[in-house]
């Protein structure tokens, strides 16, 4: 028996006015999911335990079989991890923003923040930056690593983790109240402006009218995540095809295989044949058991608060995953029991995460259930299945219950 895990990140959403009342899954057109769910099992998952913060690190943790009120240490370990920054136990990773803050008052406490990813930075600018922050902030015990973009990563060899403020909450607040207490971090933010401020990139940042990365900015600190082996736990051999670094991480952190795919960068035009391919590569050629195959962009879309792009993020995951990876299964004469869900919903109306649950369903090419007409969140509502612990929906799967 072959296991795949398609995961449509925030597809589920709300019934729309400008649909007729129908869902941005419900108004998709949907042929090879309508095509299994008329002989799968549907209902509803609490991914996300209640009181925990509905982001994609707690609910994928949780659909991967780890229970995030157990198992979650903070957002940036699992980014550490997935660039293979190394990560002791007693170590804290902080997730290093590099940030445009205000630069006309006189002292650092009194600057606005204005942009909490400087324009969204190329990570060949950002990496010039970070050396320079690097060599500058030098201190024993501390150390910067380079990650996408105007994400990074600092960690701190027996560190404390504490309280801190994600930049993306305080835009255009002024930031004096919102500073590390932490006097290390403290001073080390202080110093990355003067480090920053002229440095030549940014110099040609503003000269094209760009966001200057004038300052570091760290928050969200955890430690190492630990969790058990994957495999170990499972009794399957598993791999992780993802674009995005958190994804990434949580499969170091299970000791899964990370696939990468050429092309696969998280929006709504990444490479989804080539995903479905090294899925099917992955299961009948490779050796796997088990594959999760992330696909980013239903989220994006429904932060951007676009329904038409929604809809046809979940066409496009529908005609170039879902279809072929069941096709070249079945051409490979393998059993296999797909689970299809997102992690959480990503309403376009509210344009952010929302903890609710969501709807899942679980197909097996050897045992046809009778099923619903199609896949939505109203017919996994209409079933009555109700799995309370999104944690161990993944036993369902894996036929351990
Ligand atoms: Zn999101």
């Amino acid at each position: 028996m072959k296991y795949i895990v398609i995961l449509c990140d925030g597809m589920a959403d709300e019934p729309l006015e400008s649909l007729s009342g129908k869902t941005p899954l419900e108004a998709a057109k949907t042929l090879n999911m309508d095509r299994l769910a008329k002989n799968a099992e549907i209902g509803m998952v609490q991914t996300v335990p209640k009181g925990m913060s509905p982001g994609s690190d707690t609910a994928n943790l949780s659909v991967i079989g780890y229970d995030p009120k157990k198992y979650y240490s903070g957002r940036s370990p699992l980014e550490a991890l997935s660039i293979g920054a190394q990560m002791g136990d007693l170590d804290v990773s902080f997730r290093c923003n590099l940030v445009t803050l205000t630069e006309d008052e006189d002292c650092y406490e009194e600057r606005t923040i204005l942009d909490h990813s400087s324009g969204e930075i190329s990570t060949e600018d950002a990496a010039v930056l970070m050396e320079a922050l690097s060599k500058g902030l030098a201190k024993d015990g501390y150390h910067f690593y380079v990650g996408t973009s105007y994400r990074h990563l600092l960690i701190q060899n027996n560190g404390h983790v504490t309280e801190l403020t994600p930049p993306h909450d305080i835009l255009t607040k002024k930031i004096g109240g919102y500073l590390p207490e932490d006097e290390v971090l403290r001073e080390m933010m202080v110093k990355s402006y003067d480090i920053l401020k002229d440095h030549p990139i940014n110099i040609k940042r503003r000269e094209e009218g760009k966001n200057p990365a004038n300052s570091a900015w760290f928050w969200g600190a955890g430690t190492r995540p630990a969790l058990t082996s994957f495999e170990e736990k499972n009794k399957v051999k598993g791999a992780m095809i993802s674009a995005v670094d958190l994804l990434k991480g949580i499969a170091v952190g299970a000791e899964m295989d990370n696939i990468t795919v050429e092309g696969a960068n998280g929006g709504l035009h990444t490479n989804y044949g080539g995903k479905a391919e090294a899925a099917v590569k992955a299961l009948t050629e490779d050796g796997y058991d088990f594959v999760y195959v992330h696909i980013e962009a239903p989220d994006e879309m429904g932060h951007q608060g676009s329904t038409d792009d929604k809809i046809k993020a979940i066409e496009l995951i529908d005609d170039l995953v879902i279809g072929p990876v069941a096709e070249g299964l079945e051409q490979a004469g393998e059993d296999y029991r797909m689970l299809i869900l997102p992690d959480h919903p990503t309403p376009v109306r509210v344009r952010t995460h929302t903890g609710d649950p969501v709807p899942y369903m679980l197909y097996d090419s050897t045992n046809a259930v009778k099923g619903q007409d199609e896949y939505s969140e109203r017919t996994a509502q209409k079933t009555g299945i109700f799995r309370e612990k999104g944690d161990r929906l993944i036993d369902h799967l894996l036929e351990r219950e």
